[in-house]
């Protein structure tokens, strides 16, 4: 499902029609540095958190599924339902959803400003994870609103994860409360202090 295990750069800029997710799209070759965007390795391992609200089975990077877990259970005990929407999903899966979103009449342009090229996304590593909770409708601004997103701003770097696009963000992509990514377990408070200590 992780597809070719072929270098992303290659994949993405060949030329021979039909063999890039990304040419035949109209994605600007200096997409990744004009938004500032790193081109992201597909994951290869990967494990399971559970079914999205749709039944559809949500997998994320081993280290960054065991944090989810983790997180997802603390904020139970808060009384706050935390729901997995979409986790890993491969280049030629993003490439799909923007032929998608192309079929139905909007422009590049307007879909690059929610959707990443493929190859950019956070999703591709496995850590990027949407988050909804119940009886809100998933991948809305108004998650913001929600007291699960209120207790993933205060607790979600407990855990490793952060928002990767707040509004007004560099990368001039939409805001996105829902989408979270974890980028490592914060050190413990013990050698966090104690590297401060030594400045
Ligand atoms: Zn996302």
């Amino acid at each position: 499902m992780n597809g070719p295990k072929q270098p992303l750069p290659n994949l993405l800029f060949k030329d021979q029609p039909g063999e890039s997710p990304q040419r035949p799209l109209g994605i600007p070759r200096d997409y990744g540095a004009r938004r500032g965007l790193p081109v992201r390795k597909e994951a290869t391992r990967l494990v399971s958190i559970g079914p999205n609200p749709d039944g559809r089975d949500v997998k994320l990077a081993p280290r960054a599924a065991l944090a989810w877990k983790r997180m997802r259970s603390e904020a139970a005990c808060a009384g706050v339902v935390l729901e997995p929407i979409s986790g890993f999903r491969s280049v030629r899966r993003q490439a799909e959803l923007i032929r998608g979103k192309l079929a139905t009449g909007e422009t590049i342009g307007e879909i690059l400003r929610l959707v990443a090229a493929p190859g950019y996304s956070e999703h591709h590593t496995g850590r990027a994870v949407d988050i909804g909770t119940p009886d809100n409708p998933p991948l809305v601004e108004g998650f913001a609103g929600t007291p699960a997103f209120r207790w993933l701003r205060s607790h979600a770097g407990e855990f490793g994860f952060s928002m990767s696009f707040p509004r007004k963000n560099p990368h001039g992509i939409g805001y996105e409360p829902w989408h979270w990514c974890f980028k490592g377990l914060p050190l413990p408070r013990s050698r966090q202090s104690g590297r401060r200590n030594a400045f």
